[in-house]
């Protein structure tokens, strides 16, 4: 579904780390079907990795497909959920499910109905008028799921979406969100999912990566496949 050949990350600029690369050597297949999890300690570039293959981020060098093509800028089949939720505090929540289909030629109605029948899906039904403020940490949370669903995406990335949460709001919404995946109630084909808890990882993945950092940003993938893992539907 995405492919990643030779990808290389530096920085440039001024920042202190500038020239060194970030991320290299990344060769990485996403398999339709999926559930990849990517771990890896702090500063080893799991986020970097995880907005290159959502296009916010552009790599130093290399190649990235999404059904064979090579995409500029935005991944036209990716949508992304952050770890610190990344909501609009002046918009609605319905306006900000709303931004998850800004890119997409629909007629307004069309949008609108999208958005609140998502908003229901995710378990906010009756938020829709009510800001982010308003909002628990996993209701928002809930938000920012929903507006990365919203354009029904083949790619679903989650960036630490739960290190925001307390223990019991993130096991709500892990087990939501796995119930959405497993059970096919949503048309995303493949999830990668950055986290810092091996459990995690292993409760809700079907293949972990472990991107090992150091100073010289040397990186091995080697993913690991759980049992659970299963073909979804083909690429
Ligand atoms: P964490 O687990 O703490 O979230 P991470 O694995 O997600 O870490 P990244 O956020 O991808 O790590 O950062 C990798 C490296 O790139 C870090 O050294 C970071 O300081 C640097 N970095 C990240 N974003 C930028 C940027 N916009 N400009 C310059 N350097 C950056
Ligand atoms: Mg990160």
């Amino acid at each position: 579904l995405i492919e990643l050949n030779q990808v290389q990350k530096k920085w440039d600029g001024g920042s202190s780390n500038a020239g060194v690369p970030v991320l290299s050597n990344i060769n990485l297949s996403i398999y339709a079907g999926e559930f990849l999890a990517i771990l890896g300690p702090s500063g080893s570039g799991k986020s970097t990795l995880l907005r290159i293959i959502a296009g916010l981020t552009p790599a130093s060098s290399g190649k990235i497909t999404y059904l064979g093509l090579e995409y500029q800028g935005v991944n036209p089949g990716a949508a992304m959920v952050f770890q610190s939720f990344a909501l609009f505090p002046w918009l609605t929540i319905l306006e900000n499910v709303l931004v998850g289909l800004d890119s997409k030629d629909l007629p307004a109605n069309v949008k609108k109905e999208k958005a609140l029948a998502v908003i229901d899906m995710v378990g906010l039904d009756g938020f829709e008028n009510a800001y982010p403020k308003e909002l628990s940490g996993g209701m928002q949370q809930r938000v920012g799921l929903g507006r990365a669903l919203v354009s029904d995406p083949d790619v679903l990335l989650m960036d630490e979406p739960f290190s925001a949460l307390d223990v019991l709001t993130a096991e709500n919404l892990r087990r939501d969100i796995l119930e959405l995946w497993r059970e096919n109630k949503i048309p995303t084909k493949s999830i990668i999912m950055v986290t810092h808890g091996i459990e995690e990882a292993v409760y809700m993945a079907d293949r972990i990566l472990v991107v090992s950092g150091s100073p010289a940003g040397i990186h091995t993938d080697m993913p690991i496949t759980l049992p659970h893992w299963r073909d979804k539907n083909a690429p």
